[in-house]
């Protein structure tokens, strides 16, 4: 263990932007005093963005969830039902879909997330099919979707390798993976949570000949299921490699483990402080990630302004939709105009962005923020409810 003066010389390192080994990040993460940490994950922060460091940005997306039947059965998820279970399982079919495109459009969405279970029958084929009805139809949405899980699964079915996977519905209109499935990397606690889950090291494999085939990523981490503090350090480490030689994750996004509805009930979420902490640290340990993400939906948006000032540059979607973290029990909810406010009374500029993280509005000025009627009007007004025709306007933020 690193003594306390040493503890803040390799703090003062990581402020300054010198690159920290795995055993000074958990040093750090362990034991380094709360706003220290959060300060020095500010200050590189603010140096990364130099010029542009009082912007924080948002995202505004829909999540589309094409079928909750998944043959994976991971412990920690309440939004699955197996195949067997008819009377719980349901897909989405084109038009559904093409639908909630629509409406995405029509409500000034950049992004879909296409996010799902594992569909015994849902090869390359059904993701190509989709994928390229939704480019034709809607070419300017931005397909951000699946990540290395759905890419071996899809590719399990076609007798396919992953990398065919990837490029046939890259051609047939993916933008980008969301990283969805990292959960946790390291063995122990992935085969406790997802036991048939591809390894770790396979995730990371598909990614990285994703970022080589040209088609970038996100990457996530699930907290609070019972991992250690070593192997959280120890996913950020995996991650680290991996980007040190592809350059392709343009962001790291942690959120808390919601204990409803599943299989871990009883397990602890991570703290509010180890959520804090966790953001600082990936700003400070991940030094070759551009974008870490403050994540609301699962911590609500107090923590969710605390992390800008904890190494956040970004607080994630304005969601359209999202039904799979909401199962779980995640509860908060918010607007673009409360994601505006919030981010304004966090001491930042707000701006909403596009997938690339390039600003496409910069609200720099109260007076002109945007008034949504239609958005305002459906959220006291619409019933919520999945599969309805109506808009899902239930506006939530996460990754
Ligand atoms: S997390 Fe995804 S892969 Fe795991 S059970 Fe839920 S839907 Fe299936």
């Amino acid at each position: 263990m690193t003594e306390k003066a040493d503890l803040q010389s390799v703090l003062d390192r990581a402020a300054e932007g010198g690159r920290i080994t795995p055993e000074e990040a958990l040093d750090l993460y362990r034991d380094a005093p709360l706003h220290a940490l959060g300060a020095a994950a500010d200050a590189v922060r603010r140096r990364r963005y130099a010029g542009t460091e009082h912007i924080a940005t948002y995202i505004i997306e829909r999540n589309i969830n094409y079928t909750n039947v998944c043959v994976t059965a991971c412990k920690f998820c309440a939004f699955y039902a197996p195949p067997k279970a008819t009377d719980k399982g349901w897909t989405r079919d084109l038009d559904d879909i093409l639908r909630r495109c629509a409406e995405t459009v029509e409500l000034g969405g950049t992004q879909i997330m296409f996010q799902g279970g594992h569909h015994p029958d849902y090869g390359v084929e059904y993701y190509e099919e989709h994928f390229a009805a939704i480019k034709a139809a809607y070419p300017q949405l931005v397909i951000h979707s699946l990540g290395a899980s759905e890419v071996e699964h899809m590719a399990r079915i076609s007798k396919v390798s992953a990398e065919e996977a990837i490029s046939r519905i890259h051609a047939a209109g993916l933008d980008s993976f969301a990283g969805a499935g990292a959960e946790l990397l390291p063995a122990r606690p992935r085969k406790a949570i997802a036991p048939l889950k591809e390894s770790g090291e396979r995730w990371l494999e598909i990614m990285e000949a994703a970022h080589r085939l040209g088609v970038e990523s996100t990457s996530t981490m699930l907290m609070g299921t019972g991992e250690t503090n070593a192997e959280r350090i120890e996913h950020l480490r995996m991650i680290r490699d991996v980007q040190d030689r592809t350059g392709g994750f343009r962001a790291f996004i942690p959120y808390t483990y919601q204990p409803e509805n599943n299989h871990l009930k009883g397990r602890t979420q991570a703290t509010i402080f180890e959520y804090l902490r966790m953001i600082a640290i990936a700003r400070l340990f991940m030094d070759n990630i551009a974008h870490i993400q403050g994540s609301w939906l699962t911590t609500g948006k107090e923590v969710g302004q605390l992390s800008l000032h904890y190494g956040a540059d970004d607080l994630g979607s304005i969601m359209l939709e999202e039904n799979v973290v909401s199962s779980a029990g995640a509860k908060h909810r918010s607007n673009r105009l409360e994601i505006i406010d919030l981010i304004r009374k966090a001491g930042r500029v707000p701006a909403q962005r596009a997938t690339t993280y390039e600003h496409l509005v910069v609200h720099d000025d109260p007076a002109n923020d945007p008034v949504d009627e239609r958005v305002q009007s459906h959220i006291s007004s619409t019933a919520i409810a999945g599969g309805t025709a109506h808009p899902e306007l239930k506006l939530l933020a996460s990754n």
